[in-house]
């Protein structure tokens, strides 16, 4: 069993990349990859969490790509997580976050609910501050009752309290992960919440401009999503890959590796992963 979609404390998570290689050992999981969002900063303590395990380490980052529709969001894999360029890019991304941040907390105090920047800034781990860090907050102030009350009551696009952040197109986030010598994937595609034909010629515009593969294998796909997902990519000649999305106590319900039970993610993918990047 793999996963290739974890994330830890560096982002929201809420597990260290220790405590994750030593729940995927426990679990018998041969690898995982770490894929926060807009950061490479757990990468250092995988990697040398993982050198005494069983457990192989992928490096890897979650970019959130600009979408008019629902989430798009970008993997890479393999990526040179020294790579200038990258850290470079993803400030300007981090900077974007800030500025939200700002903004969301202020509309949060404007609309009645009293919170502060300390509040949001406890519930973060390491690093990135986001949106599910609002929630935690909300939610141990006692303002909504659950994280997802939080999302759907105020966080969530369209929502009173939600405030855009800056992203890069979907090419660009390819282009930044190709720089850093990575192999893209398109994350949960369902999330685009885009009709069939129109999803798949977006996948197809961006095949053509350099996306190495598609998560076919996700937790929260639908059974006929995955097969319809895994089509299209043996169609358009993109790696089939997949993780949980794992988030620790954020995700309560979703176990490393296996999902809600189901999920089974082939050996092959990471395989298919590794050859393409020594194509690269
Ligand atoms: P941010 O990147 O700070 O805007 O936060 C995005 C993260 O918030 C996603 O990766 C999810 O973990 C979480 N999230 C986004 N929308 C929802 C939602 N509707 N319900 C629960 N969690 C969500
Ligand atoms: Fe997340
Ligand atoms: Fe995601
Ligand atoms: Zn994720």
């Amino acid at each position: 069993m793999i996963d290739l979609h974890v994330h830890s404390v560096y982002s929201d998570g809420t597990n260290t990349p220790e405590e994750l290689v030593r729940m995927a050992e426990e679990r018998g999981l041969a690898a995982i990859a770490l894929t926060d969002h807009d950061t490479v900063g757990g990468i250092v303590p995988l990697l040398d969490a993982a050198a005494g395990s069983s457990v192989e380490a992928v490096t890897g980052i979650e970019l959130s790509a600009e979408c008019d529709r629902g989430t798009m969001h970008i993997l890479g894999y393999f990526i040179d997580h020294t790579c200038e360029k990258l850290l470079e890019k993803i400030n300007i991304v981090r900077e974007g976050r800030e500025e939200r941040n700002v903004e969301i907390l202020k509309k949060l105090n404007k609309l009645g609910y009293v919170l502060t920047w300390s509040d949001v800034v406890q519930e973060a781990g390491a690093d990135v501050v986001g949106r599910p860090h609002f929630a935690a907050a909300l939610v141990k102030r006692r303002h909504v009752k659950t994280r997802k009350a939080a999302f759907d009551l105020l966080l969530a696009k369209g929502r009173p309290a939600y405030v855009e952040r800056y992203r890069y197109t979907a090419c660009e986030c390819i282009d930044l992960i190709r720089q850093a010598g990575g192999i893209s994937v398109l994350a949960h595609p369902a999330t685009i919440y885009m009709p069939d034909d129109q999803l798949k010629g977006l996948v197809k515009g961006l095949a053509r401009n350099g996306l190495g593969g598609i998560e076919a294998y996700y937790a929260e796909h639908h059974p006929e999503n995955m097969a319809r997902f895994s089509e299209w990519a043996q169609e358009l000649g993109l790696i089939c890959t997949g993780g949980t999305d794992f988030h620790g106590g954020n995700t309560p319900d979703l176990r490393l590796g296996s999902g809600f039970g189901q999920l089974h993610v082939p050996d092959e993918a990471l395989e298919q992963l590794k050859a393409a990047k020594a194509r690269i």
